[in-house]
């Protein structure tokens, strides 16, 4: 990353009065958390603060509903529609921002803080670096140099990217570096185990009910990637429906399917409320999947990476098949 870049990201910021903040769509811990937590310290520095995501339907998904700073999000139709000063997080291309790309495109300044190695470069000031484990370790280099201290609300969002982007400190994205940033965020009091709690051990009975159908269901192919292999399943509406279980409860599914230790490359298909399936994958490391789900209209890093479908699950799974090869380097990427 470029000295110079940092030097015009906060100058832009202790200069504006105004900052407008944005994360990618369907929002996970680190994009969510790096951007409220960012939000909490610019507010509390005199800025008037609006953050939002682009999501047709505008919720915060339940397991992030215990997250500090909520009441800096406003919807999409209440955002800004040509922000003086724009900020982005954990988004590597303009489209990830949804319903709030043409506000992006129309912003006079944008900074873009994000950790995925297919960042399109997008925004006027890049604050990018692939190495670090997530983008919420970039937005506490950003609070060092802006000379704003970090609280225990704060922290709370910015160990919330943290964790989860490294799989609780089990990817091989997990360097000294993340551990020295846990331990200065712990230290400001925050409650790993509540943290813990809320985003792993909350989920509805319903939950165990579907995942049984599901584990039912799933599937070992030896021979995908160059007999590297792939094991998958999917999440259908109906599914969901016999329980009543609301579709973002289904986000650690995935986390089951890759325990498999036979194949290199996990997947799941999730059939969201309107139809389309959200698609998650996951690999060891041998199979670059992002590369195959960037070829199937999504992105993602070399470990984990994820794309949206139209088709029935056999079919998109036969396609994405088609697409596996051996990753470029046994690079330790991060991993969402
Ligand atoms: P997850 O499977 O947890 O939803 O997503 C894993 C990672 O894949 C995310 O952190 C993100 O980097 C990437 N990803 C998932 N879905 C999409 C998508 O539709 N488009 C893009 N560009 N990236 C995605
Ligand atoms: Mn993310
Ligand atoms: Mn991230």
């Amino acid at each position: 990353m470029r000295e110079a870049d940092w030097r015009r990201a906060t100058e832009l910021v202790l200069g504006a009065s105004e900052v407008a903040l944005v994360c990618h769509v369907a929002p996970d811990g680190d994009a969510l958390g790096s951007m409220l937590g960012l939000g909490m310290a610019l507010r509390r520095a005199g800025k008037r603060v609006r953050a939002s995501f682009g999501d047709r339907r505008f919720a915060v998904p339940r397991l992030l509903r215990f997250l500090p700073g909520q009441d800096l999000l406003v919807e999409p139709a209440a955002y800004p529609a040509e922000p003086e000063l724009m900020i982005s997080f954990d988004a590597p291309t303009v489209d990830r921002l949804g319903l709030l790309a043409p506000n992006a495109g129309k912003a006079r300044e944008l900074i873009v803080v994000d950790h995925h190695p297919s960042n399109t470069g997008f925004g006027s000031v890049p604050l990018v670096d692939p190495s670090a484990a997530s983008t919420s370790m970039l937005v506490e280099e950003l609070l060092g140099r802006l000379g704003l201290p970090i609280d225990r609300d704060i922290a709370t969002c910015l160990y919330t990217g943290l964790v989860t982007d490294t799989g609780s400190f089990r990817h091989a994205s997990t360097t000294p570096a993340v551990h020295e940033m846990a331990a200065r965020l712990v230290a400001t009091g925050l409650r790993t185990d509540e943290i813990a709690r809320e985003l792993w051990d909350r989920s509805p009975f319903a939950y165990l009910k579907v995942l049984g159908a599901v584990l039912d269901r799933v599937t070992l192919d030896a021979g995908a990637a160059d007999g590297l292999g792939m094991v998958w399943t999917y999440v259908a509406r109906a599914d969901r429906a016999a329980y009543c279980l609301p579709y973002d409860e289904c986000e650690g599914i995935i986390d089951v399917i890759r325990r498999t230790d036979e194949p290199d490359v996990a997947v799941v298909l999730k059939e969201d409320d309107e139809g389309a399936w959200q698609v998650s994958t996951r690999s060891k490391g041998k199979v670059d999947v992002g590369r195959a789900c960037i070829a199937m209209g999504g992105g993602g890093h070399v470990r984990a990476a994820g794309f949206t479908s139209h088709d029935p699950p056999e079919e998109t799974i036969a396609r994405f098949r088609s697409l596996l090869g051996p990753s470029a380097s046994a690079s330790p990427g991060p991993s969402t």
